[in-house]
């Protein structure tokens, strides 16, 4: 089990190391950093593209352009706003629902008190909330609160199982909370970015360019892939008759970039 664990770790250091050959360290600042902001952009930007998500967002700070005033919509109001972003109604029931029960909890709309908190204690408590998963709290905990979360995403998830990293079985969580105990200090955040960038770029849902992956050297799966080809094999991981999925159909997002 400690080889094991010292197995993880060492490969995680490996793959961040490459990673930021090819891509730097990316710049963390960038981010909304707001807890209580956080938790509405990460509500909204579940199951649609990032883009869809800032014009969601966009729109919402317009029309409420304080936590109060959002706190006061109707559940209508909110919807109609944040509407581009899909799941209207869920999304409007969960972020409202949150905004209350802070209100209620802590006489205001803070999260400030979850920064001297373990990290775990920190964590189950966010997941309280309806529609507030690991992944969600683990971007909250990481960047507005610089705790060691680790959060996974699509994109993550797809490359962590190819480097097989995590178990092909596991999912978002289950990779989020087994990968982040062996993540090296002060390298989550950097590896989050790189990890969902190489997702977007390189190691695409279908066709990914093994060949040009900087992870290459240490990647099973690319090695299967690119032995005696030269170059990637299409439609790696692509059922017969199941279309691409999203991030592939449309343009790749910018803006607030850091949530897949
Ligand atoms: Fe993905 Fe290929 Fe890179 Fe492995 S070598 S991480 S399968 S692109």
């Amino acid at each position: 089990m400690a080889r094991a664990v010292r197995g993880l770790s060492a490969r995680l250091r490996e793959v961040s190391g490459l990673l930021a050959g090819r891509f730097g360290r990316p710049d963390l600042c960038a981010h909304e950093t707001d807890p209580v902001r956080n938790l509405v952009l990460t509500i909204l930007s579940q199951n649609t593209t990032d883009a869809n998500r800032d014009r969601a967002y966009d729109r919402l700070e317009e029309r409420f352009p304080s936590l109060p005033a959002l706190a006061a919509a109707r559940p209508s109001e909110l919807e109609e706003a944040i509407r581009v972003g899909g799941l209207a109604r869920a999304k409007a029931k969960a972020i409202l629902g949150a905004l209350a029960r802070i209100r209620e909890e802590r006489g205001g709309y803070s999260l400030d008190f979850l920064r001297g908190m373990p990290l775990p204690e920190a964590r189950a408590y966010l997941t309280s909330f309806p529609g507030v998963g690991v992944k969600t709290a683990n971007i909250l905990l990481l960047f507005s609160f610089g705790m060691s979360a680790f959060p996974v995403d699509t994109h993550i998830l797809r490359v962590t199982k190819r480097l097989g990293l995590v178990p092909t079985t596991s999912d978002l969580a289950k990779a989020a909370l087994s990968l982040e105990p062996h993540v090296g200090a002060g390298d989550h955040g950097a590896l989050h970015l790189n990890l969902i960038r190489l997702g977007r770029e390189v190691c695409r849902p279908r066709a990914p360019l093994c060949a040009e992956c900087p992870l290459l050297s240490v990647c099973p799966e690319g090695k299967r892939n690119t032995k005696g080809k030269g170059r990637p094999t299409p439609g790696l991981n692509t059922l017969p008759g199941v279309p691409p999925p999203q991030e592939e159909r449309g343009a790749q997002p910018k803006g607030k970039g850091f949530i897949a």
